[in-house]
């Protein structure tokens, strides 16, 4: 009987460790990846408009290096049987597993929280333009609060205006008022001091106000009410809360850091369950140099190539490669303002205005992307060559 590799999770980190572990395990495994929907969900461009665009069908690139797709919702793991329950119906056998299954936004733990919008899926995405689409209909001077100054909350609130004008409300869209909202006393905290200026200048020149040490309390009828007992009412409120580990990791055995992901070792396995490896969001995985891969998709783009390479590696009986990536850069949208590219883990700025805006659209629209025609190509980019150097950049999160 065939030895079988299973990928839960079609992400980026899922589709390229399915992709990489057919390159290295050619024919002497079956491969199947399961997940919720059969497409690949290109997340880091959800802030952007027309979100019903931005995913990508798996299947067709699977299919193209023999991997079978199975859509549905893994539910549970026997990690000593070696199988994993889909939809409650059926349970798939595996010798190794890779666990992808991403990450999710965290809401806030105040009432109304449940109902805000968000651009963490494509479908809240896709309803969250929706709202975009009757407010530049309805309304004259419209508000919309962002919750979150993170990376997402910083591109979401610079985009806004022109998410309105792609709507046709040109001059509702002057009109906007966009408030940024945060609990910390500066924007994009995780961010460091290097690009900070930049962010700074940009909101500024976009007139989004900043409502910073600001602790929500409930965020009920467009309703931001505040600790300070002040409220702001708003025809939208969307959410930019941070991300956490996917439930499906709990299932995992082991230990966690406190984003919910299971400590791999350098292999990428997850120590208490030696025939798992985990990839991408639900990994917590150190660079090789001594610091924590982040949940972005610079990081799950490696680590699914490394994971996927492994599990197949371990399967014929040969050694894992550690993973390592020790560039790290970050490319942030500003809106009008252009962009910010910062490199190393001090976030130095590098590029700026609409150089940084050309590698950044760049990224969003060829470097995140499959191969389109798949097949030879894919599996020539599934290996595991370092990422920045890979694709040039210079830039990714
Ligand atoms: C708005 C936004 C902007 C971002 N911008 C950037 C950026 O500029 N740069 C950057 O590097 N990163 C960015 N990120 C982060 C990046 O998108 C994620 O880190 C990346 O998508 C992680 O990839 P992943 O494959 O690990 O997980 P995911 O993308 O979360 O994919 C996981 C997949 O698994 C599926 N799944 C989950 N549970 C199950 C289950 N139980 N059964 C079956 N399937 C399951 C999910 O449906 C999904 O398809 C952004 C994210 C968002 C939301």
């Amino acid at each position: 009987m065939a030895k079988r590799i299973l990928i839960i999770g079609g992400g980026f980190a899922g589709f390229w460790a399915a992709i990489a572990a057919r390159r290295v395990a050619k024919s002497a495994a079956e491969i199947t990846l399961v997940s919720r929907e059969p497409k690949l969900e290109i997340r880091p461009r959800l802030y952007e408009a027309k979100p019903d665009r931005l995913a990508v069908e798996i299947p067709p690139h699977l299919s193209k290096v023999d991997v079978n797709f199975v859509c549905g919702q893994a539910v549970g793991l026997d990690t000593t049987a070696k199988l994993v329950t889909i939809d409650d119906r059926k349970c798939l056998a595996y010798d190794r597993l890779i666990v992808a299954t991403g990450s999710r936004m965290c809401r806030p733990p105040v009432s109304g929280a449940a109902e805000a919008h968000s651009v963490d899926t494509q479908a809240e995405a896709i309803k969250f333009d929706q709202r975009l689409e009757e407010i530049a209909r309805d309304v004259k001077e419209p508000t919309i609060a962002v919750v979150g100054a993170g990376f997402t909350g910083i591109e979401l609130s610079l985009e806004l205006r022109d998410r309105l004008v792609a709507h046709g409300a040109t001059e509702a869209a002057e009109r906007l008022h966009i408030v940024l909202i945060d609990r910390s006393d500066v924007v994009g905290p995780e961010l460091g001091l290097g690009p900070r200026s930049e962010i700074e200048h940009a909101l500024q020149s976009a007139r989004v106000e900043l409502r910073l040490n600001a602790k929500i309390t409930a965020l009920e009828s467009s309703l931001v009410s505040f600790a300070d007992g002040s409220v702001l009412s708003a025809d939208a409120v969307v959410l930019a809360t941070g991300m956490r580990a996917s439930p499906f990791a709990d299932k995992v055995p082991g230990e966690r850091d406190q984003l919910g992901r299971i400590i791999v070792g350098a292999d990428l396995r997850a120590p208490a369950a030696p025939e798992v490896f985990v990839a991408g969001d639900a990994a917590a995985a150190d660079t090789g140099d001594g610091h924590r891969a982040l949940q972005s998709c610079q990081h799950a783009l490696q680590i699914g190539r490394v994971a996927g390479e492994n599990a197949a590696r371990d399967l014929l009986g040969m050694p894992c490669v550690p993973y390592s990536q020790p560039n790290y850069v970050t490319c942030l949208d500003l809106g009008r303002s252009g962009a910010v590219r910062t490199q190393g883990w001090d976030r130095r700025v590098e590029l700026t205005g609409s150089e940084a805006k050309a590698l950044k659209q760049k990224i969003n629209t060829k470097l995140i992307y499959p191969p389109a025609d798949g097949g030879a190509d894919a599996l020539l980019a599934s290996s595991t060559i370092d990422i920045v150097k890979r694709y040039e950049i210079d830039g990714s999160r």
